[in-house]
């Protein structure tokens, strides 16, 4: 495991669950750093919402099929299960202690007691293919001799799997500083740019309002088209617009401004009041000077900003403004349009978008371009809106990777339509394409099966894909048993390793759905 984040440690201790030996490599001198200042350090660590339009990336699009085998519901469960009680506010989900740390704490904790080895203070620069004895894949981990003490920590240590779970490039000061996708080597990698961030905007007007927080409607253009509205609390800064809202679209307005658009955004401070409110404004304030007519609507450095760009000075009177003047104030309060020049840096980002293409990894977050490399959490090019789904979509991945690396089934999926069990095919006949032996792969089969087969690997294909072959799984291997022989196939290189004539029955091996 590379990354001690949220989506690191959920894998770790998933993968030690499923009966893995996990070593976990950490560059900070501890794990969980980023969790201790998410939510304002209270972590929020879920939602019990879960709908389209919550993840944006590549991701996006599998989100749902990942988090039925580990969503909401199993995450609640297992917090709870290491002794968390949760809060719910408004299906916020939070730890009731209120306390980040209680969140990195559990997990921490777990871990010891599994006995996942743990070496912090030590970098990962490289991962590397090497074939073993048998011919089948491993994975080298190698790590920064400066950082890692190497009589402490296994550099060059061989895995069967390994799961980068290194973060993005969002707030490198916690350790995520984007060397992570120079681990995942000859991977596509979605262009990354900062998200849930402010904006900074034209204009030299903003220190005037700088600190001023409102419930408003904004509405995000990119070259004239309106691509998202979203009510919120914003927040006004020295250089623009920050605040929830502001987070929720600050992923598009970044990749349009990197395609060079024009990015605009337009600010309703008052999205519950209509043309009635101010006929009878002006009508009822007629004797009052401008200021005062200003005073009491939102907040009055927000009015007196707007009061100023609309040409009026704060001395006139109400009736001294005409029709087309009253209008153009209007138009400020409910459709006050900031160009956006660029988002803030990955410094101040919550988040990082894009990342490890999803192209090129299967349904179980594995490579399909190096077998037992595995991906998890904000690596990857998903990305979710405030709310708890970051981290939601780490605790997921890191699940689902940590138990697919570790050679576990997959987690139970039910039909629900019809209330039958669905039958799932297994990996191994999903991914017969990918079947391969080596030479001495080939030697032992036709010695032991005593066969003159040109093309073994397509050999075992047809036995397996004749529908009577009993696959099973137990450790590094599947078993597939069929015409009264055995074929044992690595499952993360999908090397054909042997066959055999069936003599016994290996040691009840789990059965694989
Ligand atoms: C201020 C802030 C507030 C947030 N609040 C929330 C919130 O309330 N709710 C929510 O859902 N999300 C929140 N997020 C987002 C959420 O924290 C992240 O999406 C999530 O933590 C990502 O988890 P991860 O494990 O994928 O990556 P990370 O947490 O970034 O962990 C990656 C780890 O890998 C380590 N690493 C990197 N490279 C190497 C290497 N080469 N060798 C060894 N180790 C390496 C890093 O040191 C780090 O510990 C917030 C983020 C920030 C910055």
């Amino acid at each position: 495991m590379v990354g001690g984040g949220a989506a690191g440690m959920m894998a770790a201790i998933q993968a030690a669950y499923a009966g893995a030996c996990v070593t976990l490599y950490e560059r900070n001198d501890r794990v969980g750093k980023k969790i201790l200042s998410t939510g304002n350090g209270k972590c929020n660590f879920s939602n019990e919402v879960m709908e389209a339009g919550c993840y944006y990336g590549g991701g996006a699009a599998c989100v749902a099929e990942i988090y039925e085998r580990f969503g909401v519901t199993e995450t609640k469960d297992f917090f709870r299960k290491l002794g968390m009680r949760i809060k719910n506010r408004n299906g916020y989900l939070y730890p009731a202690s209120e306390q980040a740390a209680t969140v990195s704490d559990v997990l921490r904790y777990e871990m010891e007691s599994l006995g996942i080895q743990l070496f912090t203070q030590c970098r990962v620069t490289g991962v590397r293919n090497v074939a073993d004895k048998e011919g089948a894949v491993r994975l080298m981990v190698e790590t920064d001799p400066k950082t890692c003490k190497e009589q402490e920590t296994d550099t060059g240590q061989r895995y069967d799997a390994v799961i980068l779970a290194c973060g993005g490039r969002a707030a490198p000061r916690t350790g995520s500083d984007g060397t992570g996708f120079e681990l995942a080597g000859r991977h596509g990698i979605v262009p990354t740019v900062p998200a849930l961030t402010a904006l900074q905007c034209e204009g030299s007007f903003w220190k005037q309002v700088a600190g001023v927080r409102c419930e408003a409607r904004l509405i995000l253009y990119i070259d004239g088209t309106a691509v998202s509205v979203v009510d919120g609390e914003l927040q006004l800064t020295d250089y623009g617009i920050s605040g929830i809202p502001v987070f929720q679209f600050s992923r598009i307005a970044a990749y349009a401004l990197l395609e060079k658009k024009k990015v605009t955004a337009a600010i309703d401070f008052m999205p519950d009041t209509d043309a009635a409110f101010w006929e009878q404004r002006w009508e009822q304030q007629r004797k009052r000077h401008m200021e005062q007519f200003v005073t009491g609507i939102v907040n009055k450095k927000t009015g007196l900003l707007l009061l100023k760009l609309a040409g009026i000075r704060e001395a006139e009177t109400v009736c001294e403004i005409n029709v087309s003047r009253r209008k153009k104030l209007e138009s400020l309060f409910h459709s006050f349009q900031v160009t956006v020049r660029e988002t803030n840096s990955f410094e101040q980002a919550q988040v990082c978008a894009g990342g490890v293409d999803f192209k090129e990894i299967t349904d179980r977050l594995q490579s399909v371009k190096v077998p037992g490399l595995f991906f998890a959490g904000e690596m990857l090019d998903i990305d979710g809106i405030c709310g708890g789904y970051n981290l939601q979509w780490a605790w997921s991945s890191g699940a689902v990777a940590g138990r697919a690396a570790a050679g576990a089934p997959e987690f139970e999926i039910n039909t629900r339509t019809d209330g039958t069990v669905e039958v799932r095919v297994t990996e191994l006949t999903d991914h017969l394409d990918r079947l391969h032996t080596t030479e001495l792969g080939g030697i032992r089969i036709r010695k032991n099966l005593a066969l003159d087969i040109e093309d073994i690997a397509a050999w075992c294909r047809t036995k397996i894909e004749c529908g009577q072959a009993v696959i099973t799984r137990q450790g590094k291997n599947w078993y597939v048993e069929v015409d009264n022989c055995v074929i044992t196939v690595n499952a993360y290189s999908y090397t054909i390793i042997t066959a055999h004539r069936k003599v016994h029955n290996p040691q009840k091996p789990l059965q694989e759905r």
